[in-house]
């Protein structure tokens, strides 16, 4: 066979191979960078799907197989293959790594769709917009916004809003307005939402206002409609596309106006695998090197938002009042430690409880948040008072009833509950009242309850959430209770009462966040009460009734807020003022951990311009049998983080990382 190539591609494997590869080309094969190929690859047998990243005439000093033209003939865009790119080098990832966690698995056959339609008739799928209806009016401070952001809507480079709008404040209706207007104008739309459970609703609102198809594109879609929305992407007819996290990398859309709702949400984050990319970032890439508006949305933006309006990066357009012109809800504390000598084993107070009650008995609904999953987080052993943990996470094991044994959150390993305790005495005591204890309770309590139970042990199930939500919305049930899963942006008309069993948890987590954390779950979960009428009324049980990030939350106060955790975030010298980049070093060993975490110890001391934490143990030092360490490492941008990293693992020899799991996250989130 003549292998006599005159130019040369870089390529990518569609199937995740991390290395890029070089393959030849002939000049008459005509094919560009963005066009997809077939090679073959080492001893495998089937040809592999290629994407063409890079074409040069430099002979490479190796032999070189050739490649061949898809019939499809489809191109990736320079624009989503730049973010691609980008993405591998910001987050150090492999590209291929990147490529592969972006592509539908069904990618190859969407491709063949493409110019040999299947014979065999399937299922389709067509998003309904027949017969808009016209949307409700603007009110003054919706018009008001959408008058600052529209003109921003067209024009060149980066262009970024952030919308602070309290919690029912008709944060959507703009949106809306502002997709109807860019329509208009030939852009193209996405739209992130934070949660699955979330698009149903969203798509029917945008829908039946634009008469165009909302494409969605989330991780949990029917075979149809994933189907739907890759071929619309794939030949270029999808208009908008609605989605979570992942539909940042929806290919070829190219999108000039992107809508991040509840942007301060952490599910913008992806943690693992690799690459452990946020949305933001992404779309701020996108739109200071293609062009396009980036609108923020949230009642609690992310105080790295927040800090970006103030420096004047980002316009700040606010909307202080509910669209209805219902109050905001009042918020009453509810102190347990006056409370804890009378019923020390319910969780609900008597006032939450006398409260419930009474709106049930008026027929309004209610949600109650609790954010533990299980029945009672621990067990304690009467005898030696030991704490029965997991044998390979060294955390403690939750008892679920509905599981019948004691859990291991990370591990999901059972252990039976009536196992004696390792001094073999076999009585004990359930502390920690989680979710399922609260059902119990108010089952027990208020016989007019039907209660709806939410968390991720009642919707493990494709598809639960979205049902569950519906039902609750219909009236079958009066109390809907769950996990943080619940305050995420729903709209609830019949809701009246938001009960919080407590307030404190989560605070105590070694997070530098946890503070804005708890100020946006108790904001967004007091923001379910009374959208529709009155106002609403919430029910906050703490036993630290003093904390001022309480208080700022109760005055549904966020600049107060931001003005008293920022110094804070400076002193320290965290976000929004420095970056981050966490190292975690995992192994079986705890040895070679140990060994290679005073290595780098070593290495990191010497280097300028960063400041380096570490090693520690990790909060949970233990999963799975695998022990954890930690450093973080802060600097004044990622890419003198990123240097460093990459020399770390470059200097260190390999037989010191063999073996171990090493794990890079640029912009951590999670501190567990
Ligand atoms: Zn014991
Ligand atoms: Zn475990």
């Amino acid at each position: 066979m003549k292998t006599d190539f005159s130019l040369f591609v870089e390529l990518l494997i569609h199937s995740g191979f991390p290395e890029i590869l070089t393959y030849g080309l002939k000049k008459e094969q005509n094919l560009e960078v963005g066009h997809w190929v077939w090679v073959s690859l080492g001893r495998r047998a089937k040809p592999q799907l290629a994407l063409i990243i890079n074409i040069h005439d430099k002979k490479p000093p190796f032999k070189v197989k050739g490649v061949e033209a898809h019939p499809a003939n489809f191109k990736l865009c320079p624009v989503s293959l730049e973010n691609l790119l980008w993405t591998a080098k910001y987050y150090c990832t492999p590209p291929g790594i990147v490529l592969q966690s972006t592509l539908a698995k069904e990618f190859p056959r969407y491709l063949e769709h493409l110019y040999n339609p299947p014979k065999r008739k399937l299922r389709t799928f067509s998003p309904d917009c027949d017969n808009p209806q016209a949307p409700p009016p603007l009110n003054l401070e919706q018009q008001a916004a959408v008058e600052k952001i529209s003109p921003l809507l067209a024009g060149d480079g980066f262009r970024g809003v952030l919308l602070h709008g309290v919690t029912g404040s008709g944060k959507t209706r703009v949106y809306v307005e502002l997709v109807r207007q860019h329509l208009e104008q030939q852009g193209k739309v996405l739209i992130l939402v934070p949660e699955i459970a979330l698009t149903p609703q969203t798509r029917d609102n945008f829908q039946r206002y634009l008469g165009e198809p909302v494409y969605l594109y989330h991780s949990n879609l029917s075979a149809p409609e994933k189907r739907a929305t890759w071929l619309a992407l794939l030949k270029d007819e999808a208009r908008i596309v609605l989605g979570t996290r992942s539909a940042i990398f929806a290919p070829n859309l190219n999108p000039s106006l992107i809508i991040i709702d509840e942007e301060h949400d952490g599910s913008y984050k992806q943690q693992d695998p690799a690459p452990r990319y946020h949305c933001r970032e992404l779309a701020f890439h996108h739109a200071y090197k293609h062009g396009a508006l980036v609108v923020l949305g949230s009642a609690t933006p992310s105080l790295e938002s927040y800090q970006l309006a103030k420096q004047g990066q980002l316009h700040l357009v606010e909307l202080k009042k509910r669209a209805l012109n219902t109050p905001l809800p009042e918020i009453q504390v509810v102190d347990l430690m006056a409370q804890a000598k009378q019923d020390k084993n319910l969780t609900l107070s008597p006032i939450l409880r006398e409260t419930l009650t009474e709106h049930l008995l008026q027929g309004n609904q209610a949600i109650i948040l609790h954010n533990r999953r299980g029945f009672a987080t621990s067990r304690q052993c009467l005898n030696c008072g030991e704490i029965l943990q997991c044998e390979q996470c060294q955390v403690p094991v939750v008892w679920h009833k509905q599981h019948h044994g004691l859990l291991c959150h990370y591990c999901n390993r059972i252990y039976k509950l009536e196992n004696p305790c390792s001094c073999g005495c076999e009585e004990f005591e359930m502390g920690g009242a989680a979710i399922e204890q609260v059902e119990e309770e108010i089952r027990q309590w208020i016989p007019q309850a039907k209660v709806l139970r939410m968390d991720r042990d009642t919707v493990a199930r494709i598809g639960a959430s979205e049902k569950l939500l519906n039902a609750f919305r219909q009236g079958e049930y009066n109390v809907l209770l769950g996990t943080q899963m619940v305050a995420k942006g729903h709209d609830f008309p019949q809701v009246q009462l938001v009960g919080v069993i407590s307030a404190d948890l989560g605070a105590a987590l070694p997070d530098f966040r946890s503070s804005e954390r708890l100020f946006q779950l108790l904001t967004q979960v007091a923001g379910r009460a009374g959208r529709a009428q009155q106002g609403g009324e919430v029910i906050l049980q703490t036993r630290n009734p003093q904390n001022p990030v309480l208080q700022y939350a109760l005055q549904h106060d966020y600049p107060a807020f931001a003005n008293y955790e920022l110094p804070l975030r400076q002193e320290l010298q965290y976000p929004p003022f420095k970056k981050l980049l966490a190292i975690e070093i995992a192994g079986k060993n705890l040895d070679r951990v140990e060994k290679l975490c005073s290595y780098w110890q070593q290495v990191l001391a010497k280097q300028k311009d960063i400041e380096a934490l570490g090693p520690a143990e990790a909060f949970i030092a233990v999963i799975k049998g695998m022990h954890r360490r930690h450093f973080l490492l802060k600097g004044d941008n990622t890419q003198i983080l990123r240097h460093i990293s990459e020399n770390l693992q470059k200097t260190t020899p390999e037989a010191m990382q063999k073996g171990l799991n090493i794990r890079f996250d640029i912009d951590p989130m999670g501190f567990v």
